[in-house]
């Protein structure tokens, strides 16, 4: 089954609990939601096999054992467990990033590694519990507004190792700010396991 592939490319995973991991990145077409500070440009995709995108990992990997299959929004391919099957089979360690909005199915939770679910707070009514991921290696929320009660409601909802806060970026400027005032009222109740900031260090650093 074909997946829309807006690019592979090698490089590190820029924010969350693997910054600085080499990695390469798969990113998938489409998306279930339309966030307007989205940074993804997904318009323009190439449909490939399974195989063909293992193949194109391979090629560009000099080394690196690790996949990020990112997006738009992986979960709404119904080829995702084959792509990660394929990858699987080569020895990647494998990541997902997924709005959560739908959990992974069954067979591609089982061959992923790492999950990082990044919730959108304007679209919360969307996160229903009998869909929704509610298990996960790190939660990453954008600082978007005053979302400290969504915050809270994620953090009820998804179990996970990592809570992050990321600052929202508009028009080239991010918002450390608001990011950090956030941080600060969620954690003055939050001693255990607090939540941490996420910078994308790879927009600040200017790599990809
Ligand atoms: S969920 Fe992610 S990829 Fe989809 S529109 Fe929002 S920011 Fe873009």
């Amino acid at each position: 089954m074909n997946l829309p592939v807006v690019e592979i490319f090698r490089s590190m995973q820029g924010e969350g609990a693997n910054t600085g991991k080499p990695v390469v990145f798969v990113r998938l077409g489409r998306c279930n939601l339309a966030c307007p500070w989205c940074d993804t440009d997904f318009s323009v995709t190439r449909p490939m096999p399974p195989e063909a995108i293992a193949d194109a990992v391979d090629k560009c990997s000099d080394g690196v054992r690790a996949v990020v299959v990112t997006g738009g929004e992986p979960t709404v391919h119904p080829g995702l467990p084959e792509l990660l099957r394929e990858l699987k089979d080569r020895g990647y360690w494998l990541a997902l990033e997924t709005n959560g909005v739908n959990a992974p199915d069954a067979e591609s939770s089982k061959l992923l590694d790492y999950v990082a679910v990044s919730p959108k707070a304007m679209y919360a009514e969307l996160y229903d519990d009998e869909k929704m991921a509610t298990k996960a290696d790190e939660v990453r929320i954008v600082a978007d507004g005053d979302i400290e009660d969504f915050c809270a409601n994620m953090r009820s909802r998804i179990s996970a190792r990592h809570y992050f806060i990321s600052p929202c970026e508009r028009d080239g400027v991010m918002d450390v700010a608001t990011a950090v005032a956030l941080l600060g009222r969620l954690n003055s109740s939050q001693r255990a396991n607090p939540w941490l900031l996420s910078l994308q260090t790879h927009k600040l650093a200017g790599f990809r």
